[in-house]
């Protein structure tokens, strides 16, 4: 639980912000323009870029702070099989050089991605 109290205050998204990216998607009209002047300064977007690049920046606060804040270390670190946060973890060492941050995969992405294999397998061999 404290993991996902962390996670969530490191990043947060901006509803007004995400309304007007599903409306404009450009972000280049005079009505948008105008908007954003105005909400600018109560904005609550502070992540600009990829959700991949999002999570792994995420990833990456909350390894740098752990031993700090919480007086511990996330190791072995159970992954979803994106390796972008892992292999930024592992570039940065948040625990030093010495202390390498073990990966694990997740049984549960493990067991959905086997399934929509098998899927896509059954589909490709029906009436054969
Ligand atoms: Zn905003």
């Amino acid at each position: 639980m404290t993991q996902l109290r962390y996670n969530i205050s490191a990043f947060v998204g901006c509803p007004p912000c995400k309304k007007w990216a599903n409306k404009d998607p450009t972000k280049q009209t005079d009505e948008y323009l105008e908007w954003y002047v105005q909400h600018e300064e109560h904005c609550m977007d502070n992540h600009m870029g990829s959700s991949a690049a999002m999570e792994a920046e995420g990833t990456s606060v909350l390894y740098h702070r752990s031993v700090e804040e919480l007086g511990v270390c996330y190791n072995p670190r159970i992954a979803d099989g994106d390796s972008k946060s892992h292999d930024r973890i592992n570039r940065e060492q948040p625990y030093g050089p010495d202390h390498p941050v073990k990966k694990e995969e997740c049984v549960g992405h493990v067991q959905k991605r086997c399934g929509t294999n098998l899927i896509n397998l059954t589909n490709k061999w029906k009436g054969m």
